[in-house]
């Protein structure tokens, strides 16, 4: 009998965006950040899950998208996926046994043995930093840095794919001197096949009054369009794709 249970916040059929291709994405509950600008606050904590399932439920309805997931795959995200390690692990190398390929999308805050165990079962992994900075990234996430810099430099060291994520937040961490910082960062590692560059916007604020919690950004506009490709214009002077 299946006794692994994952604690699931949702799915979604065939997304295009966190990804290549056709995804079909699962949001897992449980994240350890609380990032000021988090969409998804409902995923927060753990206990609170909307799914229980078992991994046999979940490649059972994956396996149904197949024929379209050859020209993506699934991404698995959050909340924070390697917070649920068995499950997860399990979910992927079921998903490799099935040729198909596999996304995480990740903070990169958890990094322990367990998780480089399950890398070898990730083709992708999507890394957010939020800011290069360890002031600024405490400030928008309530957490370290730390954790998230060794884990990309041990994605480099192992040569694991990886597309770097960052959303742009004025007032947060719009500022281009640190940008470049983190350009300069990002540009250090070998495995980096690009950078997407997100602009923030207010969507997730009703579900911070869903889920109570105070909401600091009612007034923190989206960046300009000059902001968003003044940003890009660093990234590409240090030749990543962007
Ligand atoms: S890591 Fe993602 S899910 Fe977790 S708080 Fe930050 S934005 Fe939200």
């Amino acid at each position: 009998m299946d006794k692994l249970i994952g604690e699931l916040h949702s799915f979604e059929s065939l997304g295009t965006v966190d990804g290549p291709g056709l995804r079909f994405v699962i949001f897992m509950q449980g994240c350890p950040l609380r990032c000021k600008f988090c969409h998804n606050p409902d995923t927060w904590k753990i206990n609170e899950a909307k799914y229980h399932r078992s991994p046999d439920f979940v490649l059972e309805h994956v396996l149904k998208y197949k024929n379209f997931l050859k020209r993506g795959g699934v991404t698995i995200t959050g909340g924070e996926p390697f917070m649920q390690p068995e499950f997860l692990k399990e979910i992927l190398k079921r998903l490799k046994k099935e040729g198909i390929h596999t996304a995480v999308d990740t903070s990169g805050y958890i990094f322990n043995e367990k998780v480089k165990e399950i890398l070898e079962y990730v083709d992708l992994v999507l890394l957010d930093i939020k800011a290069i900075r360890e002031k600024t990234y405490k400030n928008i996430t309530g957490v370290e840095l730390k954790p998230t810099i060794e884990f990309a430099k041990y994605l480099d060291k192992i040569d694991k794919p990886v597309w770097i994520r960052h959303v742009l937040v004025p007032g947060l961490n719009m500022d281009f001197e640190m940008i470049e910082e983190l350009a300069d960062f990002v540009s250090t590692l070998k495995n980096v096949e690009k950078v997407e560059l997100l602009p923030f916007h207010q969507m997730g604020e009703h579900k911070w009054k869903q889920v109570e919690e105070k909401y600091e950004l009612s007034n923190t506009e989206p960046p300009s369009d000059e902001d968003m490709e003044k940003a890009k214009d660093i990234f590409k002077k240090y030749e990543l794709k962007v």
